[in-house]
């Protein structure tokens, strides 16, 4: 089996979730109700500090949801260049919620307050109205990157300033919170409405929620269904998220370390930049005459696979099925592949 590095949407369910899954109590959440989601729900709105909670398919469907839930069409929704919601949704942003995107560009790794309140322009009639601030945290395209609770009060603080609600994507919020110690209901404080994802760092097949007010919840039951988010005995899928969530939390420091250890190897090879991991994600910049392609196809030739973010730059992400044995080994093939393809060996 290689090592498997591309994401952390790679693990596969353990056979005890497996077990949780095939026993678990079902419904048709649609119609009247699932219990198992019921309980999924309750438990992620209680972790979050917020009133409810609603389950998704997908992340994506979560925040496009929360996009929906807060901002008019022709509005706009200002983000962290980098942002998922951005990059990664399929333009589900324009094409679906009719919101449009305002990219701000961070002076540091991510956005802060300064530079959230350095992109905010006056309301006037010529302009879009900004309709909501969205936060990432932890921050995929700046690697993993958490925001500490300091700094999401003050873009919560800068948020009411321009006069619009916020919506954290947290698709890895516990890696934040493992890495922090906040617990994960500081690190929610600073926003309206919260997607976390349990497919990612905690291992379940499928799904993800979002937390919010009471308030928002009848709106959002509608939107899941009307993006054709309805799902049915998905009390089989929630069963897997709970499990994930009494099994697989309290072991993703070990994930952490992981990166902090691959990231400490392949910044031995010659002329490579290695974004420092915060968390489960190492990005790596590419000496001169190295290329991701070339990269990616050297190491799946020798068992460990990786994936491309840009031509140069290539991410690496640790989660439930690498250990720390295959981590320092998958390393040591990267630093190894990089030194050869660089000609410095
Ligand atoms: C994975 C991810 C999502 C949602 O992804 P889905 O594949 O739609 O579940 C959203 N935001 C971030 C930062 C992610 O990494």
């Amino acid at each position: 089996m290689p090592v498997d590095l591309r994401s952390d949407t790679v693990t596969r369910p353990t056979p005890a979730m497996r077990r949780a899954m095939a026993d678990a109590e079902v419904g048709d959440d649609v119609l009247d109700g699932d219990p198992t989601v019921a309980r999924l729900e309750e438990r992620t709105a209680r972790l979050l500090g917020k009133e409810r909670a609603l389950f998704f398919p997908t992340g994506s469907m979560a925040n496009q949801t929360a996009i929906m839930l807060h901002a008019a069409p022709g509005s706009e929704a200002l983000c962290d260049a980098g942002a998922h919601v951005i990059h990664w949704e399929m333009g589900a942003m324009a094409a679906l919620a009719g919101v449009q995107p305002r990219p701000v560009t961070p002076a540091g790794a991510v956005m802060d307050a300064a530079d959230l309140l350095g992109a905010a322009r006056p309301r006037t009639r010529v302009a879009p109205s900004p309709g909501l601030v969205c936060l990432e945290n932890t921050h995929n395209g700046a690697g993993g990157r958490v925001s500490s609770v300091a700094a999401l009060r003050a873009l919560r603080e800068a948020a009411r300033e321009i006069g619009v609600p916020v919506h954290l994507d947290g698709a890895r919020l516990w890696n934040a919170a493992a890495a922090t110690g906040s617990s994960l209901q500081e690190l929610s404080d600073c926003a309206d409405t919260v997607m976390v994802s349990f497919s990612k760092g905690l291992g379940a097949p499928v799904g993800a929620a979002l937390a919010m007010p009471e308030a928002l919840r009848e709106r959002a039951w509608a939107i899941r269904k009307r993006l054709g988010g309805g799902m049915r005995q998905s009390g089989i899928l929630a069963a897997a998220a709970l499990h994930a969530l009494d099994h697989h939390r309290e072991r993703l420091p070990e994930d952490h370390a992981n990166a902090t250890r691959i990231a400490e190897v392949i910044a031995g090879a010659a002329g490579v930049r290695v974004v420092p991991p915060d968390t489960n994600i190492v990005m790596v910049d590419l000496p001169a005459g190295v290329t991701a392609a070339a990269l990616i196809e050297r190491c799946a030739a020798d068992g460990v696979l990786i994936s491309g973010w840009t031509a140069t730059r290539v991410r690496l992400v640790t989660h439930l099925d690498v250990s720390a044995t295959e981590a320092s080994r998958a390393a040591a093939v990267v630093a190894e592949a990089i030194t050869s393809l660089s000609g410095t060996s």
